[in-house]
């Protein structure tokens, strides 16, 4: 449609939720839009019903801070076998399910909820600090490898958490490689991935 016309007021709010996705524009929402449109009305209520649950169904792990079913544990603390000494540090679940589609990282995760960017006014109250503190204080960590992003947002997170964890007794290291930054580690070939945890460095202070 161009010029002024508009969709029904209610296509147009459905428009405008969509379009704040990541990557959908107002064409690609449009086109979303109306192709639930063609939907039966049962498919469109049950996807209506999906997303409104999302607040109640999915928390995040009280253990790790990675998306979990709400109230419970993630698939990866529940695991048993994993490595309680070696902790690898990440800024998203995304980035912690492409560590783990490698295959070969056998300790566990902790996920911050994001990454430090003082320019957006991203200054960490919202991040999983706390618990990290808590994890590694508590003792039986050895080593916390800080997997997070290449790009400057990525590199300030992992200087301030490795200024947090100074004074406790643990070795804190980084991938010898750089990880691709934020949301396109999901997308990264599991052998960069492994081979950038393979060959981890330690941080200087
Ligand atoms: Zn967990």
């Amino acid at each position: 449609m161009g010029g002024n016309l508009r969709y029904p007021e209610a296509v147009e709010e459905l428009v405008g939720a969509l379009k704040q996705l990541p990557g959908i524009g107002r064409r690609g929402a449009e086109r979303m839009a109306l192709a639930m449109l063609g939907w039966e009305p049962d498919k469109l209520r049950c996807l209506g019903e999906l997303i409104g649950h999302l607040p109640d169904t999915v928390g995040v792990c009280p253990e790790c801070g990675a998306l979990s079913d709400a109230g419970e544990l993630c698939a990866v603390c529940r695991a048993p076998g994993r490595d309680p000494s070696l902790l690898c540090v990440v800024e998203t679940t995304a980035q912690l399910f492409a560590i783990e589609a490698c295959g070969n990282f056998r300790g566990r995760y902790h996920v911050l909820g994001g990454r430090l960017s003082p320019l957006d006014g991203e200054n960490g109250a919202a991040l999983n600090f706390d618990r990290l503190l808590e994890r590694v204080g508590a003792g039986g960590v050895r080593e916390v490898i800080l997997a997070l992003s290449s790009d400057v947002e990525g590199r300030a997170t992992a200087i301030y958490v490795a200024g947090l964890l100074k004074t406790l007794p643990v070795r804190v290291t980084r991938p010898a490689l750089g990880l691709p930054a934020g949301a396109n580690l999901s997308y990264a070939d599991g052998a960069t991935i492994a081979a950038a945890l393979s060959g981890r460095t330690a941080v200087e202070e």
